[in-house]
């Protein structure tokens, strides 16, 4: 199988993940670079219910390529986010209730579980609700995102990058988490965080090869036969 077969794939799978763990809905997409100024994208419909042959190819404007289906409505936030960040090989863009409600808190994510790790850097807060369907609205989300892997969007959802898909995966289920944990200990009262020291230890384990295979594994087993 090419890179790309195996690419569309992992997509689908993914999307299949994320539906099952309930982080999407009938909203939400899903994208990928390809060689060639390309981009691999999920269609206007439900991530979920996305199969091999829904997959659509669109040039760096947004504009499609190959496929039957349409662009999503917010394309414009995965090209500009693209075009900022030439590290970035693909995003997720959902709107999880836990995330809608960190963002309209204004808290951002805080490192109060060991899933949160990865955002430790921050995850800035785009201060708008409204949907992001033209290239000045993506250029301000790519903006606020800035160096980090994930933004959330004021009272809308969230979005995420990442430099392979089960990374992309893996920090799409935690950010979710991390915030459900946020809302849950809030209810408690004053929370403790991760200190920036205890942080910078941990992430140090992230890049080693394969970090993600068993965690990956674990939710694909739970979507395929
Ligand atoms: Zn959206």
């Amino acid at each position: 199988m090419d890179a790309v077969e195996s690419l569309k794939e992992k997509m689908v799978l993914a999307c299949k993940v994320l539906q099952d763990q309930d982080v999407v809905d009938v909203y939400g997409h899903v994208s990928a670079r390809l060689p060639g100024e390309r981009i691999l994208s999920t269609p206007h419909m439900p991530p979920g219910k996305v199969a091999l042959r829904d997959l659509i190819v669109l040039d760096m404007k947004g504009r499609k390529l190959e496929g039957f289906g349409e662009p999503n409505g917010e394309t414009a936030m995965h090209t500009s986010i693209y075009k900022a960040r030439p590290d970035v090989q693909c995003i997720l863009h959902y709107h999880p209730d836990e995330v809608v409600a960190v963002s309209i808190a204004g808290q951002g994510i805080k490192v109060v579980a060991n899933c949160g790790v990865h955002f430790y850097r921050g995850t800035p807060i785009y201060d708008s609700p409204v949907l992001i369907r033209n290239e000045q609205l993506g250029d301000k989300v790519a903006a606020t995102l800035g160096d980090r892997n994930a933004v959330l969007l004021r009272g809308h959802g969230g979005t995420v990058v990442a430099n392979d898909l089960d990374t992309l995966l893996r920090l799409g289920l935690d950010l979710v988490r991390t915030a459900r944990i946020q809302i849950m200990a809030a209810a408690l009262g004053p929370v403790k965080t991760h200190t920036q020291e205890e942080c910078d230890q941990m992430v140090k384990f992230h890049d080693r090869p394969n970090a993600n295979r068993r965690y990956v594994d674990y939710y694909i087993s739970e979507v395929v036969d």
